[in-house]
């Protein structure tokens, strides 16, 4: 059975096409620049390899089906018909309360949805439009919707509750949600296998640092508590957006560089994080780069961004009673051995030993602590794809 997955974002959209029956990706690709000057369709198949298409897609609809055309191509395709695609899997960022795993696409699921767009303004919307697309596209098909926000669900209200007045949660639903829940779900899945144990037998903290970065504990299999909060904003310090701040910077800012509203959101999202006390770049490697050429500003950012990593981790023990593994995952997470060993840094009191050796690994499942180590340190390559595909299957089988 073949799965389609589908991500689309604001001006992007990426998708795979796996082969479910060994888990084997037959193709993945990316479209950039949706509705914009210059948008471009980048494919890779493992019998043809890399192939770009330059075509001017003016919306979502267009890009799924140059998609769908080159999924089909006899040169650079990856099969021959679309009746060799038997479900699309869609990521969709926020279900709100409403679901807690993933869902076969009605007009229930959907109408769901559009009430959600409040809630995810930027990244709702064009999961929909891609919804709507594949079912223009290919109507015969089921879709599939898996949240980011639903593994979440299990939180207790004491994690998920603010301390704001308790009205603003029932009437406009203002409360923790968190978000790259299908990434914390596959890595504590992986690593409970890799570790020859049942996942409701484990504490585990699960560290997604990318762009956008979380911190989740999961207790016994479910999430208990997640750094995200309302919004992707809150938690870690992260490529450009601020993490945890007073929130009382927010009004003083505003009336200080007399900010509208938008302003002080792209502020906030857009300008700060580690590009904001660096001034150098969103993307850690260059923020190494710079801190190695003695830049003190990009080495404080490293150090700002380590430390409340492993304030959380830290946390959460706490909050679990304790923890089994600490997981690393996503592009900083995966790949750099000096920021784990920073992050890990300071946490010998609670039995956390790295091994620095095994640390080196890039991009690898691997524990890395000692052997002594009474809490496991793991690398664990995430792939919120393929969770995607898992759920997808499951559903529509
Ligand atoms: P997202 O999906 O949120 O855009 P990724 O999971 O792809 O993010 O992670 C991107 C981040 O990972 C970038 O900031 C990048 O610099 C960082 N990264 C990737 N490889 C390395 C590396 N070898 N060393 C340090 N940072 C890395």
């Amino acid at each position: 059975m073949n799965i389609l997955v589908i991500n689309c974002g604001s001006s992007s959209l990426k998708y795979q096409l796996l082969n479910m029956n060994d888990e084997s990706q037959l193709a993945g690709g990316l479209v950039e620049r949706i509705g914009i000057e210059g948008s471009r369709l980048k494919q890779e198949t493992p019998a043809f390899g890399k192939k770009v298409l330059e075509v001017e897609m003016k919306d979502h609809k267009s890009a799924l089906e140059n998609v769908l055309k080159a999924l089909i191509n006899e040169e650079y395709g990856a099969i021959k018909s679309y009746d060799e695609i038997d479900a699309v899997g869609h990521r969709v960022v926020h279900a709100g309360e409403k679901y807690s795993a993933s869902v076969i696409i009605d007009e229930d699921v959907i109408k769901a949805l559009e009430e959600c767009v409040e809630l995810a303004p930027l990244h709702n919307p064009p999961n929909l439009i891609g919804i709507r697309a594949i079912q223009e596209l290919l109507p015969e098909l089921q879709n599939i919707a898996v949240f980011d926000t639903a593994f979440h669900q299990t939180m207790p209200e004491t994690s998920f509750i603010y301390p704001l007045p308790y009205e603003l949660y029932e009437k406009y639903g203002v409360r923790r949600y968190g978000f790259h829940g299908t990434s914390h779900r596959y890595v504590a899945q992986r690593a409970a296998e890799m570790l020859g144990k049942d996942a409701k037998d484990l504490k585990l903290i699960s560290c997604h640092l990318g762009n956008g970065a979380s911190v989740c504990a999961i207790d016994g299999g479910v999430s208990v508590a997640t750094s995200m909060g309302f919004t992707p904003l809150e938690g870690l310090v992260m490529g450009t957006r601020c993490g945890d701040i007073d929130p009382a910077i927010v009004t003083f800012i505003m009336d200080k560089e007399n900010l509208t509203i938008d302003e002080v959101n792209n502020l906030l999202n857009k300008q700060s994080g580690v590009y904001g006390i660096s001034g150098v770049s969103s993307d850690f490697r260059d923020i190494e780069d710079a801190a190695a050429d003695g830049n003190k500003r990009a080495q404080l950012a490293l150090d700002a961004f380590d430390l409340r990593v492993r304030k959380y981790i830290a946390a959460y023990a706490s909050i679990m009673g304790g923890v089994d593994a600490i997981l690393f995952t996503a592009g900083l997470g995966e790949n750099s051995a000096d920021n784990r060993k920073a992050i890990c840094t300071n946490l010998g009191f609670m039995g956390v030993e790295l091994d620095v050796e095994a640390n080196k690994v890039r991009g690898k499942e691997k524990v890395i602590s000692t052997a002594d180590s009474k809490v496991k340190v793991m690398v664990v390559p995430t792939n919120e794809e393929l969770m995607i595909a898992r759920d997808t299957l499951e559903l529509v089988k």
